[in-house]
C-alpha cells in the first residue's frame, strides 16, 4: 500500500518550519500531498495562487510532493486523494491541545484517515505564519523564517 499523507494547512506563507515537518514526513510516508484549505470567509494575506505557486517552486525537484487546494472537510479530501493519513506538525503544549481536538473529530468523521505529528525541531519552534505575517506588514526581515525562494520572489 502506498503510504499517502495529506498536510492540510493554509501555509500563508509556508515556512521554514512547515518544511521541516514536511522533510520529516518524506521519512515516514511515499507520498504528501500539500493542501491548501481555502475558506470563503477568509482571504489570506497571501494570494492563494501565490502560495501555491511558492509551493509548487519549492517543491519542483521533489516528485512525492504535490500541491493542492481544497474546500470542505479535511477527511473528505482524504477520501478524493485514496490518503490514509493526515500530517501535522507540534509545536508546544499548546499545538497539542489544539490537534488532539481536531485529530479526535476527524477520526470520528472518518475512521479509515490516522491523523500523524510530527515534532518540530526546536530552531523552529516559534515560527508560525501568523508572526511571519506580522513582520512582513511592519516592514522586518523575514529572512530566518521563510524559504529563500519567498524572499526572492517578495524583494
Ligand atoms: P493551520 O491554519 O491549519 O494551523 P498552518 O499553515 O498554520 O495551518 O499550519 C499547518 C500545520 O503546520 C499545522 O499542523 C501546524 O501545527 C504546523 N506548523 C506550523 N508551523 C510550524 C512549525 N514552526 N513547526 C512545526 N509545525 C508547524
Amino acid at each position: 500500500m502506498t503510504r499517502i499523507a495529506v498536510f492540510p494547512g493554509s501555509f500563508d506563507p509556508i515556512t521554514l518550519g512547515h518544511m521541516h515537518i514536511i522533510k520529516a514526513g518524506l521519512t515516514v510516508f511515499d507520498r504528501i500531498i500539500i493542501a491548501i484549505g481555502q475558506n470563503s470567509n477568509k482571504q489570506g494575506y497571501f494570494p492563494l495562487e501565490q502560495r501555491i505557486h511558492w509551493l509548487e517552486a519549492i517543491y519542483a525537484d521533489e516528485s512525492r510532493v504535490s500541491i493542492q487546494s481544497y474546500t470542505g472537510l479535511t477527511v473528505d479530501f482524504c477520501r478524493t486523494q485514496q490518503a490514509h493519513f493526515i500530517l501535522r506538525g507540534l509545536r508546544s503544549a499548546a499545538d497539542f491541545e489544539y490537534e488532539s481536538v481536531i485529530a479526535q473529530t476527524n477520526r470520528t468523521l472518518n475512521a479509515d484517515v490516522e491523523t500523524v505529528f510530527i515534532l518540530t525541531d526546536p530552531q523552529y519552534a516559534h515560527i508560525s505564519s501568523t508572526i511571519v505575517k506580522e513582520v512582513h506588514r511592519h516592514g522586518g526581515d523575514i529572512s530566518k523564517l521563510v524559504p529563500g525562494q519567498i524572499i526572492d520572489s517578495i524583494k
